[in-house]
């Protein structure tokens, strides 16, 4: 099945029900199939054909989702775009992927007319969250565009096997971005794969799902957008992620599911008044992209009696690969099992081919109907990271006796001090558990006698203090020497990435330029 084909199921099964909520104002799945169909039909006028590639760079809005089904039912494939991208990034993304229309949110447009020439971008389509600032005469306003078309949408033969539904750009948080090609295939059998893992704790028809992680990631776009329309469920929107806003929302609409990340998590479970929001409408909560800290899961789930169900995954699986289960034992620190149909194993880091036994670190490669077909324009990248038929995840790893996935870190971040590989995870784990800290990051900088040495930025939590001194000996009653953080520098508050991870590359740039 295709996306567009699944999305005309749920309007044929769940048509009169809420299909989102944004700022109080509700869109139904009829009115909003409404508005795919005319954004589909506008395209296909415009000369948009099956395989031509239409960017979005917009926040989480109700046009992402029109944006979004509208092109894949015109046959387009969809360029996700972070909206905080800068124009030299826009300009590789959309020079990578040949996109000549993009839908942008009209407080970006100046950014897109400045790539305009540089690019092949014929048509923009300017979104506006409140006041509307009109576009250049060849460019359009949504509203505009939705009327161009003819109402019909010209049937397109899609291969659900074949034909690539999204090229969806990595983060970059380790490099230079690249697309991954995702299939109709790939994206249709995560959210089944989810759907079986969570059929009796999810009802169709009748969740509401806290949708704040951005859209324009896999983890948003699989995980709050299109599980929740396979299951005619609702999508209670927000563009970003304002606290006292998320807090507000919560209270008047009363979300059942909230896919996050652990930063989230953080900052609810140090708001001063959570458990006066209510937020006990919230029964599960899928933590995934980052590791979740244990102490921290654990005070979350104290102060509101909600689940989190920790998982892992990354762009080129579309996303999702494990997860804890809802119907067996949940194992904090772990990112649980395979989701149905996946296959994963732990092989030794430095050859990639051996399996290493259970409780042994290596890199975990992963084999199932959710793995990309490649790189967009990048087969030597793509040989790389898929080997008869394995996506190689870079993510080092063990399993236990049950299956159960432990992330350690990515191959990248892994610090090797005095010759010792040292897993940032482990001395992070740690720095939560102290009472004086909120968040905590560490890095591996440059050392002349030991290659490398630890560093750790910490944030404090408010009206708490510790000094570098105490920390450092907290670590050192916590863990081996070698893995104690040399140094501790304090912030007011870290990188993050749009989706809300902690971006070290940002810290060890710092470092490298001082
Ligand atoms: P890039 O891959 O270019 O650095 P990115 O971080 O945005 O960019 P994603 O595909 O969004 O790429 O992230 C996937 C990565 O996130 C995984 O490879 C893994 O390192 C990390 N990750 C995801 N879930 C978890 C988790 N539960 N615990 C630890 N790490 C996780």
């Amino acid at each position: 099945m295709s996306i567009p084909q699944m999305f005309e199921e749920t309007v044929h099964k769940y048509g009169e029900k809420e299909a989102i909520s944004f700022y109080g104002k509700s869109i139904s799945y009829h009115q909003a199939a409404g508005m795919i169909i005319a954004f589909a039909s506008a395209l296909q006028k415009k000369g948009i054909r099956k395989g031509d590639r239409v960017a979005i760079m917009l926040p989480n809005c109700p046009q992402y989702v029109v944006a979004y089904y509208g092109a894949l039912k015109a046959g387009a494939i969809i360029t996700q775009v972070n909206p905080m991208l800068v124009e030299r990034e826009l300009d590789y993304i959309l020079n990578d992927s040949g996109a000549e229309t993009i839908v942008v949110f009209d407080a970006l447009y100046p950014r897109v007319k400045a790539v305009k020439r540089s690019t092949n971008l014929k048509q923009v389509i300017t979104v506006s969250l409140h006041e509307e600032i009109m576009p250049d005469a060849d460019d359009h306003t949504f509203q505009q565009f939705l009327g161009m078309g003819t109402g019909e949408v010209l049937p397109v033969q899609i291969e659900p096997e074949h034909d690539i539904a999204v090229l969806q750009y990595t983060g970059g948080t380790t490099g230079r971005s690249k697309g991954a090609m995702l299939t109709h295939r790939n994206l249709m059998a995560n959210i089944y794969q989810s759907y079986e893992f969570f059929k009796n704790e999810v009802q169709s028809g009748a969740e509401r799902c806290l949708t704040v992680i951005p859209l324009f990631h896999v983890f948003g776009m699989t995980s709050c957008m299109n599980l929740t329309v396979l299951r005619g469920n609702s999508m209670i929107m927000l563009p970003r992620f304002d606290l006292e806003e998320v807090m507000q929302t919560i209270k008047r609409e009363q979300p059942t599911i909230f896919p996050g990340v652990p930063t989230m998590y953080v900052a609810i479970t140090n708001h001063p008044r959570a458990e006066e929001y209510g937020i006990s409408s919230i029964r599960i909560c899928n933590s995934g992209s980052a590791p979740m800290p244990v102490e921290l899961l654990n005070e979350f789930e104290r102060k509101t009696g909600a689940k989190i169900l920790e998982g892992y995954g990354l762009s080129e699986a579309a996303p999702t690969t494990h997860c804890n289960p809802p119907f067996g034992e949940r194992k904090p620190g772990s990112v649980g099992i395979g989701v149905p149909g996946t296959a994963y194993k732990i092989v030794d880091v430095a050859t990639g081919k051996e399996e290493v036994p259970a409780g042994t670190l290596g890199e975990v490669i992963i084999k199932g109907p959710q793995v990309m077909k490649g790189y967009w324009n990048m087969p030597e990248e793509t040989a790389n990271t898929i080997r008869d038929g394995w996506l190689y995840t870079g993510d080092i790893a063990k399993v236990d006796k049950e299956g159960y996935l432990y992330i350690a870190d990515r191959k990248k971040d892994m610090i090797i001090a005095s010759g010792y590989n040292v897993y940032p995870r482990d001395i992070e784990e740690v720095l939560y558990e102290h009472e004086a800290i909120q968040e905590a990051v560490v890095i591996g900088v440059p050392d002349p006698y030991r290659g490398e040495t630890v560093k750790a930025f910490a944030v404090l939590k408010s009206g708490k203090s510790a000094t570098e001194d105490e920390i450092i000996s907290f670590c050192r009653s916590q863990l081996a020497s070698y893995k104690v953080p040399a140094i501790i520098e304090f912030r007011d508050q870290l990188p993050k990435t749009s989706v809300g991870k902690i971006l070290r590359r940002a810290l060890r740039e710092e470092v490298v330029k001082r």
